[in-house]
């Protein structure tokens, strides 16, 4: 049930909740319920707190949904574009383009010649690959007025939401779970100094795999044996 005023609600924060919220060791009584119905209609049983829910467009979510949603954009207006429930990909291909971000617009920029532009995917799309296996992905394009010399795509298929895959062009060049999903589907507790190292050495994988992709592609587009 909605708690705020729908007329006025982007002017509006929600009321607090009378529920107990479920996130770990927090006992706060002034939950609500994630707001989040996916494209068959189920709903997330989330319950959580104001210090651990989060808001979008006045609504509460879960922070997994409220990452869903802010993750696909303008696409998240429309339910026939909202994940199942429990799936978590297009929220992780936000969170690993977001960490890469700033590092793969100074590749390609180190990269690109003359009149070449970047784009930037902001938004997380629902793409499909050559056997219409549905993939979440969001990109980073070199492009010129010709059309596109090179595209970097973090992707999550939708049939398998941890395991994280980087093309460059249409070649895979790195493919990982991520160590924090890894790490919850052991159900192992670990210092939060290794946890950091780990995550850094994730990122970092990929980004060197990206970077010899990258140069590689680019010397084949450069040389004169390929363009003859
Ligand atoms: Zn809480
Ligand atoms: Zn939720």
């Amino acid at each position: 049930m909605p708690f705020f005023n729908r007329k006025r609600k982007e002017a509006l924060t929600p009321v607090i909740g009378t529920l107990l919220c479920q996130a770990r060791g927090c006992h706060n009584p002034t939950a609500l319920q994630c707001s989040y119905v996916d494209k068959r209609g189920r709903v997330c049983s989330g319950v959580f707190c104001p210090a651990h829910w989060g808001v979008v467009d006045g609504d509460v979510y879960c922070r997994r949904h409220a990452s869903t949603l802010r993750a696909l954009g303008e696409a998240a207006q429309e339910r026939r574009a909202l994940p199942d429930v429990d799936n978590r990909g297009p929220s992780l291909v936000n969170w690993i383009a977001d960490q890469l971000d700033s590092h793969l617009r100074k590749m390609l920029g180190d990269v690109a010649h003359g009149e070449e532009r970047i784009l930037v995917e902001k938004d997380v799309k629902l793409a499909y690959d050559a056997h219409r296996r549905p993939r979440w992905e969001r990109s980073w394009k070199l492009v010129e007025t010709t059309g596109m010399v090179l595209k970097v795509g973090i992707q999550v298929d939708e049939r398998d939401d941890a395991m994280v895959t980087v093309r460059v062009g249409s070649e895979m060049v790195a493919q990982g779970v991520p160590p924090w999903i890894a790490r919850r589907h052991s159900g192992d507790e670990i210092d939060p100094d290794v946890d950091r190292l780990r995550r850094e050495l994730f990122y970092r994988f990929l980004e060197e795999n990206i970077q010899d992709a990258v140069k590689r592609m680019r010397d084949r587009v450069d040389s004169p044996t390929w363009v003859a």
